[in-house]
């Protein structure tokens, strides 16, 4: 087991369910692997769907006496969970490093992403205020009041292990709910080390559940289990729809963050290193695994040839390997899966008249290592126009006229993130809005921040994360119509 952490006991190899850390029922595990060697980190319980029942109910239990504390009171316990968090960004940064691949100062850029929301939320705990409505009858008053939804469940993908969490667990937490985390089995550890914090904070036994193991079995109880109240999950649109379905019986509030298919498109009056900037950022950030990276690059006939040389250039330069290998940029991708879909996707583009500008194939190192690839050329009836790719491939596409970006860029089921790379205003408010996703970069290529509200339309999902919104996500409203006073 090669990982060491500053504090040792950070590294679970249990599930946390009301306050015990426990292994699953039939003694089973799951192996934690490093993606960048194959080496076993550490052995988790490979729980189902009966530890999952009596995490809903610990957390069922908790949730009285959470949902009764002040909102300065959690907001308290959130605050010293964003400092514990802070405190032991190198532990964390190392686990996510370790299970999922990216490079370590990507893995601490990720810790503060994380802990930004519990920051966040703790702050929105406090600002949870109903409303005075003036009275539509004589003698009356109305009144709406907000309230915790109850318990929830976060089912989170590994591309983000932290962050995806506490985008989730943060408000509702600060909202007063309880809740069971179900983490991607790639990426259990950090889950169980924020688990372990959350303890040390002072979050009460059952508020923080953490159940690891069989998906189907896990997803399968959360989902039609009466008393969890709300489901946010992270992940593919396939698996969103699945368990869409699976809440729809007992009738839960979900929060949806499915898969994207991001334009990136650079306009001939675009700056020309701006656009790079963004673009290598937007691109590349954790090995192009992310579900608001960039997929596909709509660039304006003027503009075309300057940008694949530069982003060709930029990519050349980008460093391959593990990421705990000082000044690597681009780490292994998840598992063989993903370096087979990024396969398909540069041979079926090369096969309909794609040209390699970069990379193409995969890396020396072996394993799941792929060289971060430029194509130009690419016809529009390639797969990598259709699907997201989730790796460091950059398909550009060429486009003339400004409707024609626009009607490239939403030819998609998809609308999570969009960028868009212009100097004049009216251009960039005419394509903004004509834009079918959620999010929207301008002349920016890194957009995630707790401050703004995360989230796509069509098929990328359903509501939002982060912001003000975050947390309304977690309310139920209750509206009293008050007589005879
Ligand atoms: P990814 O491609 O990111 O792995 P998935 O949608 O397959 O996306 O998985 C995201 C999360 O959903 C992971 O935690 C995974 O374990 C979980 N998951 C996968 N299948 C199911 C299922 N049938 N029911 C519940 N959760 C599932």
């Amino acid at each position: 087991m090669d990982i060491s952490l500053k504090d040792p006991s950070l590294l679970r190899s249990a599930m946390l369910i009301g306050g015990q850390w426990v292994q699953a029922d039939s003694g089973e595990t799951l192996d934690v692997r490093n993606p960048a060697n194959d080496a076993l980190i550490a052995r988790v319980p490979k729980g189902g769907a009966a530890e999952t029942r009596r995490a809903i109910e610990a957390a069922e239990r908790a949730l009285p006496a959470w949902r009764a504390t002040l909102a300065k009171e959690r907001s308290a316990i959130l605050r010293r969970l964003y400092d514990l968090m802070i405190e032991n960004i190198d532990d964390l940064a190392l686990l996510i490093t370790s299970e999922q691949g990216k490079p370590l100062a990507e893995g601490r850029g990720e810790v503060l992403y994380a802990a930004s929301f519990i920051e966040w939320f703790a702050e929105e705990a406090k600002r949870i205020n109903g409303e005075i409505i003036p009275q539509n009858l004589p003698g009356r008053r109305i009144l709406v009041q907000k309230a915790p939804v109850g318990v929830f469940a976060a089912i989170t993908p590994w591309n983000f292990p932290a962050a995806m969490i506490t985008r989730k667990a943060g408000p509702g937490w600060a909202a007063g709910c309880t809740g069971v985390i179900k983490p991607a089995s790639q990426t259990p550890l950090t889950a169980l080390a924020l688990g372990a914090l959350a303890e040390r904070a002072g979050l009460p036994a059952g508020v923080c559940n953490v159940v690891t193991g069989s998906a189907g079995a896990i997803g399968g109880e959360l989902t039609a289990n009466p008393t969890v109240r709300k489901l946010s999950f992270t992940g593919s649109t396939e698996i969103g729809a699945l368990l869409l379905e699976q809440c729809a019986p007992t009738i839960k509030r979900t929060s949806m963050e499915l898969g994207g298919n991001a334009p990136f498109i650079v306009f001939d009056d675009a700056d020309l290193e701006g656009a790079i900037r963004a673009a290598m950022m937007a691109k590349y950030r954790n090995s192009g695994q992310s579900c608001i990276g960039a997929n596909r690059f709509l660039v304006q006939s003027g503009i075309h040839d300057a940008f694949v040389a530069r982003l060709a250039e930029e990519t050349a330069k980008l460093t391959v390997g593990e990421g705990t290998t000082e000044g690597v940029a681009i780490g292994p991708l998840i598992d063989a899966a993903a370096v087979a879909k990024v396969e398909e996707h540069i041979a079926d583009a090369v096969s309909k008249g794609a040209t390699i500008a970069a990379g193409g194939a995969r890396h020396a190192l072996g394993g799941s290592f792929f060289e971060p690839t430029v194509l130009s050329g690419v016809p529009r009836n390639a797969l990598i126009f259709a699907e997201e790719t989730f790796g460091p491939v950059a398909p550009v596409f060429r486009f003339d006229t400004e409707e024609e970006a626009i009607a490239l860029a939403n030819d998609t089921p998809f609308g999570l993130a969009a960028y868009v790379c212009a100097r004049d205003a009216g251009r960039i408010f005419r394509v903004v809005e004509g834009l079918e996703f959620g999010m929207v970069g301008v002349n920016e290529g890194l957009i995630s921040t707790e401050v703004a509200p995360f989230g796509g339309v069509k098929a990328s999902g359903l509501g939002r994360e982060g912001a003000h919104v975050g947390i309304e996500e977690y309310l139920e409203t209750k509206y009293v119509a008050l007589g005879g006073i």
